[in-house]
């Protein structure tokens, strides 16, 4: 694996709780993830998840509060000097918010002369090299693209941008937060269509978080599922959308629109009761047994050990594949 979370827990301080003890809330508990060189793995859930935490720790941008994150099978706590930098470079991060993320002062060509300036690129050769990173993500002529600043471009323009600053590093794995998902439909369709075409050309790997699973069938290899902070389940995308194992994934799925009119009609959807529990109290035994629809007493007791379901397909439940969505639920 390039890049590895291995135990992986956040917690946040959230205020003080009864008798005045620091109350937490518990991000992200317990995750493993691996991505390897030049596959795409995609994150998914619902907001609150989890998913960016998890992100933005493998992108060095969050500090674990327990687990590690390894890169290239190395802890990031033992990389110093040029390995910590190589790592820097080599794990980049794209955001959803295109507009936030760029630095409203600075050109096109300024921002992206610091992202080349941090690879060692020298300073001569600089202004060519950020042309070749805009003719690459498609912002041609690049001339007409390097002074405008970032209200100067169209939404899809600045993520184009961002891929553009990314890929200033060489970078092995992005982090690729919600990327297309403030973007109209026509322009995200484009952007998803350059990050493949980069994946093929560059090799690179992404960790993919969306919460949008139509969009995670047509470019990930492997699926991660989060709940309420925890990896629940896991796999091979098509294996994971033709045979979900844990409720919460079931759910999920049989709200997903279909293109087929009449296998979604046929398709029974299942409404979770209740809201996502508050992750200041997660409830005991199994997460999700508060609105998982096939919940017993064990789940209310007992936390659900990891069940292998297929060929590198795991769920975190006891009754794995107990629960259907009924026929043309993923197809
Ligand atoms: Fe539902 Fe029980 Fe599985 Fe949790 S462990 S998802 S409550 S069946």
């Amino acid at each position: 694996m390039i890049l590895e979370a291995r135990g992986l827990s956040k917690r946040f301080p959230w205020g003080r709780g009864l008798g005045g003890a620091r109350a937490w809330v518990r991000a992200v508990e317990d995750v493993s993830l691996g991505v390897a060189a030049g596959e795409t793995v995609a994150l998914v859930g619902e907001s609150g998840s989890g998913k960016t935490t998890t992100g933005r720790m493998l992108a060095g941008l969050e500090v674990p509060s327990a687990g590690e994150v390894c890169f290239r099978g190395r802890p990031l706590d033992a990389l110093a000097g040029a390995e910590r930098r190589e790592y820097r470079m080599a794990v980049q991060m794209v955001f959803q918010d295109s507009q936030a993320s760029l630095n409203p002062r600075k050109t096109v060509a300024q921002i992206l002369d610091v992202a080349l300036g941090a690879r060692g690129v020298p300073g001569a050769r600089r202004r060519e090299a950020a042309a070749e990173l805009l003719r690459e993500v498609g912002m041609e002529p690049e001339a007409t693209f390097l002074p405008r600043f970032p209200h100067q471009l169209s939404g899809g323009q600045r993520q184009r941008v961002n891929v553009a600053r990314a890929l200033a590093t060489d970078p092995a794995v992005i982090v690729a937060d919600e990327p297309v998902s403030a973007l109209d439909l026509s322009v995200r369709a484009q952007i998803l269509v350059l990050l493949q075409r980069l994946q093929q050309e560059r090799g690179v790997a992404y960790l993919f978080i969306s919460h949008d699973l139509a969009v995670v069938r047509s470019v990930a290899r492997r699926v991660a599922v989060m709940y309420l902070g925890r990896l629940v389940e896991e796999g091979p995308t098509e294996a994971v959308f033709r045979r979900p194992a844990h409720p919460y994934t079931v759910a999920l799925l049989s709200a997903t629109p279909v293109p087929d009119p009449r296998a979604a009609r046929r398709r029974q959807r299942i409404i979770l009761p209740g809201d996502v529990p508050s992750p200041l109290a997660p409830p005991p035994g199994c997460p999700f047994h508060p609105r998982c629809p096939i919940a017993r007493e064990v789940c209310r007791r007992e936390f659900p050990p990891p069940v292998e379901v297929g060929d590198g397909q795991r769920a975190l439940c006891h009754f794995p594949g107990e629960l259907k969505a009924g026929p043309g639920r993923a197809d």
